[in-house]
């Protein structure tokens, strides 16, 4: 589970953040709605440790992120725990950021060598199982440029579950792909919600928010202003501004 307490951060005094309180429990999918600028990705990659937060605090399972704590101060973590504590978070970016001079298989494959310390031999076997599972297990000899956009994305969903990360981040996943490949990433994703995965989406797929998501946070200007059951903010949304936001994506 994620729990996000009261986080803020600014940016040159700008506030992107402005006391934002969530909370993922384990095998929930949300899905974050919310115009450009209004803070879902910072806050994505507040939970990964890639952005340091002012005030407030992210845990996973109990985990905080960053940082350790001992009595009533926070020491921020030394970089190679950093690294070692972000293998608990998968994420998945809009442009898939594949390692272009790596095979399919070796980009799934790498992260399990490098972090976990597994024999190359186990981390392609486990490669192979995850390609299978995203439909790709015939293109593990391929390179990244030979692949169309949504297999390209769908390797990049293997490459972060390699880790067996506690939750997965996806920040628009398929906001760069052409209309007719959206949808073989969308089953993906859905087929990780199907089996307990902890999710964390920011889409502007409400189709896909409605039937998948447990849970729907909508931000603007860098606060949550509605949250709720997917019928309730999807359907009968409190705020104008959500209620306008959904008039323009739909
Ligand atoms: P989009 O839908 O366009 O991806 P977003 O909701 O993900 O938008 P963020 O990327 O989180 O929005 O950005 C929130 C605000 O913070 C924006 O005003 C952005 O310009 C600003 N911002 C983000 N990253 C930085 C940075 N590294 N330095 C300065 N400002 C930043
Ligand atoms: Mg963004």
């Amino acid at each position: 589970q994620v729990e996000v307490q009261a986080v803020s951060k600014s940016y040159n005094g700008v506030r992107v953040l402005n006391h934002v309180s969530l909370h993922v429990p384990s095998g929930s999918v949300t899905v974050i709605l919310g115009q450009s600028g209004s803070g879902k990705s910072t806050l994505l990659r507040s939970i990964n440790h890639l952005e340091r937060v002012d005030s407030g605090f992210i845990a996973i399972d109990g985990e905080l992120v960053g940082y350790r704590q001992e009595g009533d101060t926070l020491y921020e973590l030394k970089e190679k725990d950093i690294l070692s504590r972000r293998a608990d978070v998968g994420m998945v970016f809009q442009n898939f950021n594949l390692f272009p001079h790596l095979s399919v298989l070796d980009n799934v494959a790498e992260a399990p060598v490098s972090v976990r310390g597994l024999p190359r031999a186990e981390a392609q076997a486990l490669a192979r199982e995850l390609l299978a599972r995203v439909g790709l297990a015939h293109k593990a000899d391929a390179f990244p440029r030979q692949l169309s956009g949504g297999q390209q994305q769908r390797v990049a969903i293997a490459r972060a579950l390699a880790l067996k990360p506690k939750v997965l981040l996806f920040d628009e996943p398929t906001s760069a792909l052409d209309p007719e490949l959206v949808n073989e990433v969308l089953d993906v994703i859905k087929e990780l919600a199907r089996t307990g995965t902890t999710l964390l989406i920011v889409t502007h797929e409400i189709g896909f928010a409605r039937e998948v998501a447990d849970h729907v946070v909508f931000m603007d200007q860098g606060r949550i202003i509605e949250s709720g059951h997917p019928d309730k903010v999807l359907q009968q949304p409190d705020q104008p501004r959500l209620r306008e936001f959904l008039a323009k994506v739909l």
